[in-house]
């Protein structure tokens, strides 16, 4: 008999893990309330960014080129048109330090991370303002972005395709965490409509709700964070500011902003990465704000003069699912040892499906487990000197 496994929520990281364990032999059912990539979850959307570029944290490098060889082998087996090599520009203010301990990690994990100067970057990319804000640029030469919606759709296709079975059904917020039979295993799921899903194991991808499905667990260490995107119009017929002419681009001053070239015909993608306030992940208004559209037209003037006049042709709003030292979770639940939670993204694991999905998938089939910097426990003492920042 295949080990039954169930696995809830259907975005990057439980989709590809679903895919995954079905390839490995096991009988799996996918579920997932709102559908995969759908408006409310982490991974919905147009479009993210993939990059290896992690300062000192060099597991995420790492695990970023093995999610790479994956999204690449992944189009060219389905020929689904997910990864844009544009290559990443990252433009650095005063401190540099987390692109030089990048190029350090990297080259030790053969992943090229190029300096440039102002001036052979303004050559390159003359669309872009390189002024005296900038002093260090790097060039991440096999980076670029993902289609993130449509990916999440089709790797939930393909694991039907291969055998899966996938459902539109919510699991109940009941009592997951109090839930284990006295041998500390988990029978059975309820879903909203009270039927139910029994399994071998389970395996929580739930994005943002995690905390609201795991109270005790996990609770308040998953922290939906409201984040704004926008999308500017670019001049009528001028291709500049498009995939192929623009690359992704980064800017770590005192905030960091980012950007996906247009693609899809959707305009120019603008987000600030700074922390927003709080959001109910199922619940919260998703209307960009104009201090947030003011804050983004301010930083397209200074960088991209050509579009300090840009329409806004389109907005989401989305939430980092972040935990406090934003490191991922992949861990049992502590009183359910068949019970898996991966999640804590924290705006930067989309790119990671792939890995995520060959990494949980070793863990519940039992031959693999997750780094101690992943796993709950760490939670238990804070570290000296606080919580560390994701571009540390
Ligand atoms: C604006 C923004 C920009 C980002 N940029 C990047 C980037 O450039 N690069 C990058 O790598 N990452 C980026 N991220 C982070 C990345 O998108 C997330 O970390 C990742 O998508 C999280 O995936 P997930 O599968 O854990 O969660 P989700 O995508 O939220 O998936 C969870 C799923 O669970 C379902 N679900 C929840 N509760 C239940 C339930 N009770 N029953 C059934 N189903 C349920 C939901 O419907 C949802 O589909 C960004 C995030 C945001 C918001």
């Amino acid at each position: 008999m295949p080990v039954q496994i169930a696995v809830v929520g259907a975005g990057a990281f439980g989709g590809w893990t679903a895919l995954e364990l079905r390839r490995r032999g096991a009988q799996v059912t996918l579920i997932d309330a709102w559908g995969p990539g759908n408006a409310r979850a982490s991974s919905g959307g147009e479009t993210r960014v993939i990059r290896a570029t992690y300062g000192t944290r060099s597991i995420y490098s790492a695990m970023a080129r093995r999610a790479l060889e994956r999204w690449r082998a992944y189009d060219a087996e389905f020929g689904a048109g997910l990864f844009r090599q544009t290559g990443v520009l990252w433009m650095f203010g005063s401190d540099a330090g987390f692109g030089g301990a990048s190029a350090d990690a990297m080259r030790a994990l053969g992943i090229p991370l190029e300096p440039l100067t102002p001036s052979g970057a303004s050559r390159r990319f003359p669309q872009i303002a390189f002024d005296d804000s900038i002093r260090r640029i790097f060039w991440e030469p096999d980076a670029g972005y993902l289609f993130a919606r449509r990916a999440c759709e089709h790797v939930v296709q393909r694991f039907v395709a291969e055998g899966g079975e996938y459902r539109q059904a919510a699991a109940r917020a009941a009592d997951h965490d109090a839930a284990a039979d006295t041998l500390g295993r988990l029978r059975r799921i309820e879903l909203e409509d009270r039927s139910t899903i029994e399994a071998d194991a389970f395996v929580f991808a739930c994005g943002p709700w995690l905390g609201a499905l795991f109270p005790e667990a996990v609770g308040r260490r998953v922290a939906p964070t409201r984040q704004e995107v926008y999308y500017f119009g670019t001049p009528a017929g001028d291709t500049r500011f498009h995939d192929p002419d623009m690359p992704v681009w980064i800017e770590c001053r005192d905030r960091v902003f980012y950007g996906i070239p247009g693609n899809a015909n959707r305009g120019f993608k603008v987000a600030d990465d700074t922390s927003g306030p709080p959001i109910d992940p199922t619940w919260g208004a998703r209307e960009a704000t104009p201090s947030g559209i003011a804050a983004a037209r301010e930083m397209l003037a200074r960088r991209f003069p050509a579009l300090a006049d840009a329409p806004l042709v389109g907005a989401e709003v989305c939430q980092y699912e972040a935990t406090p030292d934003s490191h991922f979770i992949v861990d049992r639940h502590p009183a359910a040892a068949n019970v898996w939670i991966a999640g804590g993204g924290s705006g930067h694991g989309f790119k990671m499906g792939p890995a995520m999905g060959e990494l949980l998938a070793s863990c519940v089939l039992g031959d693999g487990s997750p780094d101690p910097q992943w796993q709950l426990a760490r939670f238990q003492v804070e570290p000296a000197g606080g919580w560390s920042e994701k571009w540390s």
